[in-house]
């Protein structure tokens, strides 16, 4: 595919960003890889002969005519990043290519050996508005409660979550891509375009896929730990204890897979115990009365899970 005659042409080499200032329509030409930000291309992009097109836009007929093409951007490329384009787009002689929700008004890839899209579901906002954005190659980024959302894109970069406490969105685009969430009662949607892309979050956050164009995303939840359930251990139970007799209740962690309580698969069982018995100095030393046996689980228990249960701590540190 070869523009127009009369189109600049501009030669880059390594990764080439397309940022607005070239006219269009502008072609691409050469690079590996290729991302197409969201909102990036301001009318029809037009992908010639690529292997996989991963595509958060639904793939349309038109195409761009490339005899119109006004800029070629072309060199010793190595991966391609089209953050702007005012006008029609196309790009050529490229192996796969990434293209963002809302990336284009109209996405058509000619001569692709395959082109992956799932509508299932769309972000409720555009990526391009996250507070928090990884762009690149083996980038690597931690952040603490962001807000919104979080996205990544390129090739094997890692974003870390610590802190969450509001719920987000997570967009990643392109390959090998890592996303670790760890936060409080926080729900978490999930959009991937592209493949090999990991997900995971901790115990307290909830993981859903709203879509994948792509495949072979790892999405993965940490267990719940048992401590999640104890509201009281059985040395706080007697601490302070000094002399005379007590009753007193604590908890601990089952060793099971299955809780005997409600029957269901469960990651954390714990067991109650009940203790009526003298004590000296924080000890028991003659009980009365050990009851023990109520089971209960994350599904069953009357305990609220996780988040409401701060330790002094963490109540220090969140309410100040
Ligand atoms: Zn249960």
């Amino acid at each position: 595919m070869s523009g127009d005659q009369d189109a600049v042409r501009r030669e880059f080499t390594g990764d080439v960003h397309v940022g607005g200032g070239e006219t269009a329509p502008v072609e691409l030409r050469g690079a590996a890889d290729v991302y197409v930000s969201a909102d990036a291309v301001a009318g029809t992009l037009t992908i010639f002969d690529p292997e996989y097109v991963f595509t958060d836009v639904s793939p349309g007929d038109d195409r761009v005519d490339s005899d119109a093409v006004r800029t070629v951007l072309t060199g010793d490329l190595e991966d391609g990043y089209v953050d702007r384009v005012d006008g029609d787009a196309i790009v050529t002689e490229v192996e796969d290519v990434f293209v963002e929700h809302g990336a284009a008004e109209v996405v058509s890839a000619v001569g692709a050996e395959q082109v992956f899209h799932d509508d299932a579901a769309a972000p409720t906002r555009s990526p391009e508005d996250y507070e928090v954005s990884v762009s690149g190659w083996e980038r690597s980024r931690s952040v603490r409660d962001p807000r919104d959302g979080v996205s990544v894109r390129g090739g094997r970069n890692e974003l870390t979550v610590t802190d969450a406490r509001h719920d987000l969105t997570v967009y990643v685009t392109g390959w090998g891509n890592e996303v670790r969430i760890e936060g409080q009662a926080v729900d978490v949607t999930v959009y991937v375009v592209g493949r090999d892309n990991r997900i995971s979050v901790g115990p307290y956050v909830t993981a859903t896929m709203g879509a994948e164009s792509g495949y072979d995303t790892e999405l993965e939840s940490d267990p719940l730990p048992p401590e999640a359930l104890i509201e009281r251990t059985e040395s706080e139970a007697y601490d302070g204890l000094l002399f005379g007799r007590h009753k007193v209740t604590y908890q601990e962690p089952a060793d099971k897979e299955w809780c005997p309580n409600c029957g269901e698969r469960a990651d954390a069982v714990i067991t109650r115990h009940q203790r009526d018995a003298f004590f000296l100095f924080g000890r028991p030393v003659r009980t009365y009365e050990h009851g023990d046996g109520a089971f209960e689980c994350e599904h069953c228990t009357p305990v609220a899970v996780g988040p409401v249960e701060l330790t002094p701590e963490e109540r220090k540190r969140i309410l100040g």
